[in-house]
């Protein structure tokens, strides 16, 4: 039978999408999964099982799951060894401590002795510690947000990322803990099939995310300045240099990260660049 890899990634929720999206991405295709448990991806020997996200490190230490996708808020509150292979760049948030909006906050020693509502009870103990600060922790499994509001907390460590449900419950952010990304984990030890699996499917998802942070640039340059707008442009390995139909101009290709991007326009076009085109690259093999 052939070896297959599992992986463990959010049933629904705020990773579910991205998580798919991802395999997508890297052509592994998932026929609709939300109502299974379990599905064949199509053209790769990988298993995908929908889980709670809060079951996931579990699975993946007691290799139900080889590996999984859970965001690192989750791996480090349950505390279970499952290494991170690597960061994945979504389910961007941040584990804060938020506090009625008029308090008058003067630091951390604010906490002292205060009672704190909060679904990251190891997280935030850690953070307390820390911060020698002694306080009463109440682990509650969801509206965290509403515990000070009815008077079962003075406080709160939840997620944020814009902030606005905070806001709409007279929340202010007051301290952060621990900033969060998505991340793919795995189990310690797996087969050397298995480790092989592993290896290409991260090959592929490092090709979609340097991808995505390059853009493939497209510029007509008067052939006086090539000189001086290739040494603008850090290519793959150096710009590609084509004549154009109209004589004493020509066409630039290159790849450069979009920060960079955004760094280097104006000397561009003070160098006469003109018609400048930025395109997506779909993938990225370096
Ligand atoms: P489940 O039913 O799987 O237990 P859940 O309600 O615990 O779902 P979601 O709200 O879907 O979880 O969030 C999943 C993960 O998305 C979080 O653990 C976190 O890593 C990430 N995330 C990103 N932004 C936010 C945010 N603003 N609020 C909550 N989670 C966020
Ligand atoms: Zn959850």
């Amino acid at each position: 039978m052939e070896t297959k890899l599992k992986i463990a990634v959010q049933k629904s929720g705020r990773l579910y999408e991205d998580s798919l999206k991802l395999l997508k991405e890297c052509g592994i295709g998932v026929k609709n999964g939300m109502n299974k448990l379990k599905v064949e991806a199509e053209n790769f020997p990988l298993e995908i099982y929908f889980l709670r996200d809060d079951d996931i490190p579990q699975y993946v230490a007691d290799k139900v799951a080889d590996i999984g996708i859970v965001g690192e808020n989750v791996l480090y509150e349950k505390q279970k060894d499952c290494p991170v292979v690597l960061p994945l760049g979504f389910g961007k948030c941040r584990l804060s401590i938020a506090i009625p909006k008029e308090s008058n906050y003067t630091g951390a020693a604010f906490l002292q002795g205060k009672n704190i509502a909060t679904s990251y009870p190891n997280l935030l103990q850690q953070y307390l510690s820390k911060n020698k600060i002694e306080a009463i922790i109440h682990e509650i499994s969801g509206s965290v947000e509403i515990a000070p509001g009815i008077g079962l907390a003075d406080a709160i460590a939840d997620l944020v990322s814009s902030g606005s449900t905070l806001f709409q419950n007279g929340l202010a952010e007051a301290e952060i803990i621990l900033r969060s990304q998505a991340v793919l984990i795995r189990h310690q030890t797996l087969s050397t099939e298995q480790e092989e699996i592993l290896a290409r499917l991260v090959f592929r998802i490092q090709s979609v995310q340097k991808a995505r942070d390059n853009k493939y640039v497209l510029l007509n340059a008067p052939n006086d300045n090539i000189e001086k707008i290739c040494s603008l442009l850090p290519g793959m390995r150096s710009p590609t240099v084509l004549p154009l139909a109209e004589a004493g101009w020509s066409s630039v290709h290159s790849v450069i990260s979009e920060t960079a991007f955004w760094d280097i326009i104006e000397q561009l076009k003070a160098a006469g660049a003109e018609g400048i085109l930025i395109i997506p690259i779909e993938k990225m093999i370096a």
